[in-house]
């Protein structure tokens, strides 16, 4: 049985950090001008190692988690992640196990990752504008590494791809229909993220904010939708497939449709702290007992007092927590990875 918390929400969804490094900037994410060259991440002997990520993973199972998301920073920048991808797919109990990358190194990673084991794959492609995409990840990636890669990860045989496109009004919203007509047809999702105010570097205003509403209306004028999935079982987006039977397209609205009233995810960043929210102030510190020998018991202790005393809704009441007295600073994306 799953252990629920102050708003009855199950725990149910363990997204891990293995890295908070990554080889694009994107400016909503991870800003140049903040995370440049002398920018101190953490040192590589507090990541978390694998086997205690597995070994916290096998005490998530036994409090009724089920699903896993590997995660960043840019999670096929953490060496050998194969060899963490197999031993995670071992663990009985998870029905789950997905990774959520930018791409750029899916050629590399995407046969190995598929003979390791993982189930599921989603890929982060913003728009298919050369020039929109290279501004989008910080001058950092040509868009035919991304293209390139999800060609691998197609021949190495996952099947349904999520893919995640961030909009920003004036950015890239100009390219939405681009993205629609090339994944239509494919048995990849398309899912539309409304912009975030998540972290403190990004600089968000809520002019910036595409809403999905307008999203859904643009696409459904040129190619007609019907809803078919929602929220309600804890999952973040809406669904809607093409009338004309072409594939699915998905929108995750948490700005302007707030789904924290059934969000069951708990995070862990690289060096093992566990957040509660996407937008928490602060994390509980796991990796330090568990490096000074506590037992399976203790750590499971740990995770079921946070989860038990959680009671986030950060996007129910995001312009009040923004602009009341209580605003506080945010964990940023990069280190627990959305
Ligand atoms: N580096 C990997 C990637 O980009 O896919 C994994 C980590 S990234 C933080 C996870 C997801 O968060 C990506 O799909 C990214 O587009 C999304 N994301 C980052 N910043 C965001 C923001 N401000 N608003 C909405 N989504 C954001
Ligand atoms: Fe890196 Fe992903 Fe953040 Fe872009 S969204 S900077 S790829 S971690
Ligand atoms: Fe979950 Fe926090 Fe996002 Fe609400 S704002 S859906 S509680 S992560």
């Amino acid at each position: 049985m799953a252990i629920i918390d102050s708003l009855n929400r199950p725990l149910h969804d363990l997204r891990i950090s293995l890295i908070d490094r990554c080889n694009f900037r994107c400016p909503y994410c991870m800003p140049s001008e903040k995370f440049h060259h002398a920018y101190q991440f953490l040192d590589k002997d507090r990541w978390l190692s694998f086997d205690e990520i597995v070994r916290l993973a096998k005490i998530f199972v036994g409090l009724g988690g089920r699903k896993l998301r590997l995660t960043g920073g840019e999670p096929l920048l953490r060496p050998e992640i194969d060899r963490l991808v197999r031993q995670l797919a071992a663990v009985e109990g998870i029905e789950d196990l997905a990774l959520t990358t930018n791409g750029s190194m899916l050629s590399l990673w995407a046969a190995r990752l598929k003979a390791a084991g993982l189930h599921r794959l989603t890929v982060s492609l913003d728009t298919l504008d050369e020039s929109v995409f290279y501004r989008m990840n910080g001058e950092k990636a040509a868009l035919k590494e991304v293209l390139d890669g999800l060609r691998a990860a197609e021949q190495a045989g996952f099947k349904a791809i999520n893919i995640n496109a961030v909009i920003q009004r004036g950015v890239n919203d100009h390219t939405i229909l681009d993205l629609v007509r090339y994944f239509r047809g494919t048995p990849h999702t398309l899912r539309f993220i409304e912009y975030m105010d998540v972290g403190n570097q990004n600089h968000w205003d809520d002019t910036q904010v595409v809403p999905s509403s307008e999203i859904i209306s643009m696409i459904n004028a040129e190619f007609p939708l019907r809803k078919i999935g929602g929220t309600q079982d804890g999952g973040t987006s809406e669904i809607f497939c093409f009338k004309d039977g072409e594939g699915e397209v998905a929108f995750i609205s948490s700005v302007t449709k707030a789904f924290c009233g059934t969000c069951r995810r708990l995070r862990l960043s690289a060096d093992g702290k566990l957040y509660t929210c996407l937008f928490a102030t602060r994390g509980t510190d796991l990796g330090g007992p568990l490096r000074k020998g506590a037992s399976d018991e203790i750590l499971g202790g740990i995770i079921r007092q946070v989860w038990t005393g959680r009671d986030d809704r950060y996007s129910e009441t995001r312009y009040k927590l923004r602009h009341g007295p209580q605003a506080l600073p945010k964990v940023e994306m990069y280190q627990i990875g959305g």
